[in-house]
């Protein structure tokens, strides 16, 4: 479902030149829970904004089905943003001044849904994530655990086939970012929804199809569940 092909990404700064991604290959399958994990600084938000199209390689390409995104037009990069992917941030991201229900309804409103069709929806979304009987109220009104539910409702608006999380649990203590990752767990294997999650939260791992590990700007190595012998419990957080 997205293909990542030779991609490099050169930030320069005057005379300084940043090498954030130096050289990635991937291929990412339908369905699929995949982890991008390694050190700060690695490029994983980098590639993350690659696969997300939030922004462009210095050299290389990202296929999504097997599309360009070079090549499309504006108007077709906002349908992508809007209909195809889901996008969870570490900082959540909620507009504060909406409700949870009008943050969740938003980009239904944007895709040009009707009112009640999309506050049915949204609705629906909210008891997804076990929140519906506070979609009236604003993000400083609820914890950060249930501001990123929010946000995973409003991840689903338009029913995404592929969720990019960056650090999904980055800003949530363990157990809360336990309750996150089994339900972006939930979504792939239930709803068949593609999970690509960069994290540095190792228990991301047990949830996992594949990891991708990255270092300096390249991989390392790709991990299927099998080679991941993972025993949770003995995996430190160190570091997170
Ligand atoms: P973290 O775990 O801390 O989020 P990361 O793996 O997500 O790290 P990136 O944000 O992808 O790392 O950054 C990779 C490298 O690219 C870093 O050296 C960073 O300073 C640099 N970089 C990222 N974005 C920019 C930018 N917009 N301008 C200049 N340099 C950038
Ligand atoms: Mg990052």
């Amino acid at each position: 479902i997205v293909r990542v092909s030779e991609v490099t990404r050169t930030f320069r700064m005057g005379a300084q030149v940043v090498q954030a991604l130096k050289g990635v290959d991937l291929s990412i399958q339908a369905g699929e829970y995949l982890s991008i994990m390694g050190p700060s600084g690695s490029g994983k938000s980098t590639l993350f904004n690659m696969i997300g199209g939030l922004d462009k390689p210095s050299t290389g390409k990202v296929y999504i089905d097997e599309v360009d995104i070079a090549q499309l037009d504006a108007y077709e990069l906002a349908w992508l943003r809007n209909r195809k992917i889901g996008y969870i941030f570490q900082t959540f991201n909620l507009i504060q001044v909406m409700t949870a229900l009008e943050n969740v309804t938003l980009p239904m409103v944007f895709a040009g849904m009707s009112n009640d069709e999309s506050v049915e929806k949204g609705l629906e979304l909210l008891g997804l994530v076990g929140l519906r009987e506070r979609h009236a109220h604003k993000p400083n009104e609820l914890s950060g655990g249930q501001q990123q539910r929010v946000a995973i409702a409003r991840s689903l608006a338009n029913t995404p086939a592929i969720i990019l999380a960056d650090e999904p649990t980055g800003n949530l203590d363990l157990s809360t970012g336990e309750e996150i990752i089994a339900l972006l767990k939930h979504l792939s294997s239930e709803r068949g929804v593609t999970v690509i999650s960069a994290t540095h939260d190792h228990k991301m791992l047990a949830v996992s199809d594949r990891v991708v590990w990255i270092r300096d700007g390249r991989i390392d190595k790709i991990e299927s569940r099998d080679q991941l012998n993972i025993s949770v419990g003995a995996i430190s957080s160190k570091d997170a």
